[in-house]
């Protein structure tokens, strides 16, 4: 049996080189502008960190692949043309890419270069997937976080000649994936096109009253009562008055954690499970890529035995948003 494929994030070198050292199979990362959905101040790769990046990752067996999974726009496609020819330049180990624009190009312009269809092309059903295979010769898709185990096996059994990469652990959306406005509703940046959801600079904190308050782009999302955990403020995630009480309407903030049903995930026929959190630090990198490689080896060494560790559950929700996890829609609660 092929061994699943650990998929870290890196924000940044430090971060990268925190995946490798803790057991990452593969890392990704983005160029530091608006060509990948974490665009934020601070983050990314340089051209030559890319460079350096790729370089340490293969020094230690581990695979990098470059993220550029953002939709150009009319009048200014030249960035994302450069990032494809870039990645292929410094010979990453795939490209991650959504806009059928890009696709093409690299596809036609770059054929060497393996190219996997990022979740932000929201392709989430055989037709749709194998239409990127004849057209893009995609190697591999990677599923938006809206099916569960038994539909990944479905999907698995139909695709044979396309790998398939899942969400393991880290934030979610609840938007249909590549399509969410909510952010530019409220910070006229948007996640699609700018590559950034809660920019920093929209975010602000108030303290009044003994009362915290959290605001994007002037909006008010949640009010935290002292002592209470403030997340950081996400519209989808924010706390709203509806149907006379105050709630998440949309979602709870808290982590996607699969360890409960890896054995389910990994029988479904995935190639690789991804960390999400590019954003995050290089702990966070270190701390969740080390709990996923245990969990894991630990299926490997004896699938009919594997249990989650309570350690690893409480590693894991001490990096968590609200400080909990949830299946999210593996659990097919909701879609
Ligand atoms: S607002 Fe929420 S659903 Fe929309 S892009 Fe941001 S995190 Fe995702």
């Amino acid at each position: 049996m092929k061994k699943v494929e650990v998929l870290a994030p890196a924000g940044n070198l430090p971060s990268l080189r925190a995946a490798v050292d803790n057991g990452a199979d593969a890392v990704y990362f983005g160029f530091r502008d608006a060509t990948n959905a974490r665009n934020f101040e601070g983050l990314n790769f340089s051209e030559s960190e890319a460079e350096q990046g790729i370089a340490h990752a293969r020094a230690h067996g581990v695979k990098a692949n470059v993220v550029l999974n953002t939709f150009p726009q009319v009048g200014n496609p030249e960035p994302w043309y450069h990032a494809v020819d870039v990645a292929a330049r410094l010979k990453a180990d795939a490209i991650i890419l959504a806009n059928a624009a890009m696709l093409k190009y690299c596809h036609e312009r770059h054929p060497q270069l393996p190219i996997h269809l990022s979740v932000q092309a929201s392709a989430s059903n055989a037709e749709a997937i194998r239409f990127y295979k004849r057209h893009f010769n995609i190697a591999r898709v990677i599923l938006p976080r809206v099916l569960t185990a038994p539909e990944i096996r479905r999907l698995h059994d139909k695709l044979a000649d396309v790998e398939l990469e899942v969400f393991a652990f880290g934030g979610l959306c609840v938007m249909a994936e590549g399509r969410c406005h909510l952010s530019s509703f409220v910070t006229g940046v948007s996640p699609n096109i700018e590559g950034v959801c809660s920019p920093a600079r929209a975010v602000r904190f108030e303290n009044s009253n003994g009362k915290l308050r959290t605001r994007l782009g002037g909006a008010l999302i949640a009010e935290y009562q002292e002592g209470e955990d403030a997340a950081y403020p996400t519209i989808c995630k924010g706390r709203f008055e509806a149907n006379d009480r105050v709630y998440h309407v949309m979602e709870e903030p808290g982590s996607l954690n699969i360890l409960e049903i890896l054995p389910q995930v990994i029988e479904a026929g995935v190639a690789s499970l991804k960390i999400e959190g590019r954003q995050r630090t290089k702990s966070y990198v270190a701390t969740v890529t080390k709990t996923l490689r245990q969990a894991v080896d630990s299926y490997y060494d004896d699938p009919g035995a594997y249990r989650v560790k309570p350690a690893w559950v409480r590693t894991l929700n001490a990096t968590s948003e609200g400080t909990t996890h949830t299946l999210g829609t593996y659990e097919g609660s909701w879609q």
